[in-house]
């Protein structure tokens, strides 16, 4: 196994420091005591920074689609409008369906996004309760414009907004309070560059409102009780301590190495540059990207092939042999795509080194 940082470029799990990874190997203390509440403490304003929120922001120890399930338990109330541009966006869709709440799927074709006109007509037709999408997509690279969308949901009726931001919070712009947006969550492992295993989410005064009044909420992914203990810097159950410790770190890091913003604009500036990459070499290496110019994610891009060789799980492991993960498309796009994850702590850098060996492996042909 390679231990150079710079070789992983999954769109998640992502690269973690080897000095964040170390600071889970602090001893355990009890998650009742005072330390683990400084500890929660600590990371509630660097957490609130990059959520753009005043709420506080939940910790739930599981992967991200436990609170995309809690955001459909607890924003739900009857019928959901389910934007679905890709294999996440359908995720929530299916877990809507899991839990009994009627569903209205809306599709557009892999790699587009919605866009708010569209939208607005969809909710104010549909007479759903709540709408969830994906800001960005990982499985196709594509960003939907969340903040047009949930201003254009809002103008129509009173509807909850239920964003899936776990490649773009911490990597991209995402405005929870400016842009009106109910529920908010992420995942350890993206673009926050920590292991997998913890779940955030920010959730609006309106929807713990609606949430108080929902039965069937269950327990473990009560948004209300996670609401109530972030407040006093407690978490409902044991979290995973070692996942805190290297939260803690993390935070950290960001916020001596010029905060949330200088962290948007590597992510902004890696993205350009597989743009350029792209534009440059694209019709020489039979590449280009899936989503159009304006509605690419910043934490993935995701590149069609104009050929059928090499596809897109073989790039992967002609890139594994030279000691380089990255991800073939997901679902459908499996073969006629590829992506590369470059978020969390990567560099222009690194990316630069990945797209010198991209280019020799599509060449070959
Ligand atoms: C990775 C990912 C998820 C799922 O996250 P888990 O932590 O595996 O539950 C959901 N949505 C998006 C957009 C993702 O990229």
């Amino acid at each position: 196994m390679s231990t150079a940082f710079g070789k992983f470029f999954l769109p998640g799990p992502t690269e973690v420091l080897p000095e964040v990874l170390a600071a889970q190997t602090r001893p355990m203390i009890g998650h009742r005591g005072p330390e683990t509440e400084a500890l929660l403490a600590a990371v509630s304003q660097p957490l609130r920074a990059m959520f753009r929120t005043e709420q506080p922001v939940m910790i739930a120890t599981c992967s991200a689609t436990g609170f995309m399930e809690a955001a459909i338990r607890c924003g739900v109330k009857k019928k959901v409008l389910c934007l679905v541009n890709g294999a996440f966006s359908q995720r929530f869709a299916d877990i809507a369906t899991a839990c009994g709440r009627e569903v209205q799927v809306a599709k557009v074709e892999p790699g587009q996004t919605f866009e708010a006109d569209q939208v607005a007509k969809l909710v104010a037709e549909s007479g759903a309760d709540a709408v969830t999408m994906v800001h960005s997509e990982s499985a196709t690279g594509a960003l939907n414009p969340v903040g047009e969308l949930s201003e254009a949901i809002r103008q129509v009726a009173d509807v909850m907004v239920l964003v899936d931001g776990v490649t773009s919070v911490g990597g991209s712009p995402v405005e929870s309070d400016a842009w009106g947006l109910d529920f908010v969550l992420t995942g350890s492992q993206k673009a926050l560059a920590l292991p997998p295993g913890l779940a955030f989410g920010v959730a609006s005064a309106r929807l713990l409102e609606r949430a108080r009044a929902l039965p069937g909420r269950g327990i473990y992914l009560d948004l209300v009780v996670y609401h109530e203990q972030i407040r006093k810097h407690q978490t409902p159950y044991t979290p995973g301590v070692s996942l805190l410790y290297a939260l803690h770190a993390q935070v950290g890091r960001i916020l001596a190495s010029g905060g949330m913003e200088a962290r948007w604009k590597r992510h902004d500036a890696m993205r350009a540059r597989v743009e350029r990459w792209a534009i440059e070499q694209g019709a020489a290496l039979g590449i280009s990207f899936l989503p159009r110019e304006g509605r690419r994610s910043w934490t993935v891009s995701c590149l069609k092939l104009a050929h059928a060789e090499p596809n897109g799980g073989t790039i992967a492991k002609r890139m594994e042999a030279r000691g380089f993960t990255i991800a073939p498309g997901y679902g459908k796009l499996k073969d006629s795509t590829f992506r590369i994850g470059h978020m969390g702590d990567h560099t222009v850098d690194e990316l630069e080194v990945v797209l010198d060996n991209l280019a020799e492996v599509l060449r070959r042909g």
